[in-house]
């Protein structure tokens, strides 16, 4: 059923249709490097669009139960550990956007007793995350030098820290957060930070090699203004849903290193997309 955020109307015609028991809205441009050059239309979808949905939600499906894909990057400048309480400071036209999207959820929650959620999700990845995003950029980088393709790869800051989790462990608490009673907000993490260097030295050791050889940085992938310290409490969830993550940081580098080595070793098993920038 097709849909767009900035669209009223197709929201409301999709909800008829659709007649929802959940509603999951992870729709945002949310590329946080991309917001800067995109400010505009990422408030449109990331903030409006939110708005939009639970105002047709309102009137189409008042009893279906909602999620909001709220994030981390709302922290910003306010270091780790972060739970629900901590003061957010976001850092870039992404994250103002979706911090709109968080109140607005509670506004609707509160206002007209919508049973709508929001998950702070800290960062979430896995071997189908886009080349956007470092954890991704650097383990496809590493199955290319490993494989000979290219001599090194170029990053930005490696000093920002992260709570990286797996995102399937991710998708399992949002929809935990739809089967409770009543509807709340929760921080989604693993609470272990690691650095964009870790991350990089934990990816090139998975296949014997030593990272320093192989990553230089760009004043290209620098960023304006940067996040440097995200590191999520997940007491709460673990206390309320009963959730935590089961895959660990060193499992997730080697289950993203190891699809993309098997991605290069099988180029016909995968789509031209992918492979097209080798
Ligand atoms: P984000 O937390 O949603 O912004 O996720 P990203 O994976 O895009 O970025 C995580 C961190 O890695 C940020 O602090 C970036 O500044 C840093 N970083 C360093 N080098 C790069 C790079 O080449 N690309 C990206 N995307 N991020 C980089």
């Amino acid at each position: 059923i097709p849909m767009d955020l900035i669209d009223q109307t197709s929201i409301m015609a999709a909800l008829k249709k659709a007649e929802p028991d959940e509603i999951y809205n992870l729709a945002a441009q949310s590329f946080v490097g991309v917001s800067f050059d995109e400010a505009i239309a990422t408030g449109e979808v990331g903030a409006l669009g939110v708005t939009r949905l639970l105002d047709s939600m309102r009137f189409m499906a008042p009893k279906a139960h909602f999620y909001q894909a709220s994030t981390s990057e709302m922290y910003g400048l306010t270091p780790g550990p972060q739970d629900e309480m901590t003061r957010f400071a976001p850092q870039s036209p992404y994250a103002a956007a979706k911090l709109y999207g968080h109140w607005v959820t509670q506004n609707y929650r509160t206002g007209y007793g919508l049973h709508a959620s929001t998950g702070i999700l800290f960062n979430h990845e896995s071997p189908i995350r886009g080349i956007e995003f470092v954890t991704k950029k650097i383990t496809d980088g590493v199955a290319r030098i490993k494989m000979g393709y290219i001599p090194e790869i170029y990053l930005g800051n490696l000093d920002a820290k992260r709570d990286w989790g797996f995102a399937g462990d991710y998708v399992e608490a949002m929809w935990m957060m739809l089967q409770q009673k009543n509807p709340d907000d929760y921080v989604i993490a693993t609470g272990e930070t690691h650095s964009v260097r870790e991350f990089a030295e934990a990816a090139f050791e998975h296949v014997g090699l030593d990272w320093k050889k192989y990553v230089k940085q760009k004043q290209e992938f620098m960023r304006p203004l940067e996040v440097p310290h995200l590191e999520g409490n997940p007491a709460k969830a673990k206390e309320k849903l009963g959730w935590t993550p089961k895959v660990s940081f060193k499992e997730l580098v080697a289950m993203m290193v190891d699809a993309d080595i098997e991605k290069y070793q099988n180029p016909t098993k995968h789509s031209e997309q992918f492979l097209k920038h080798i």
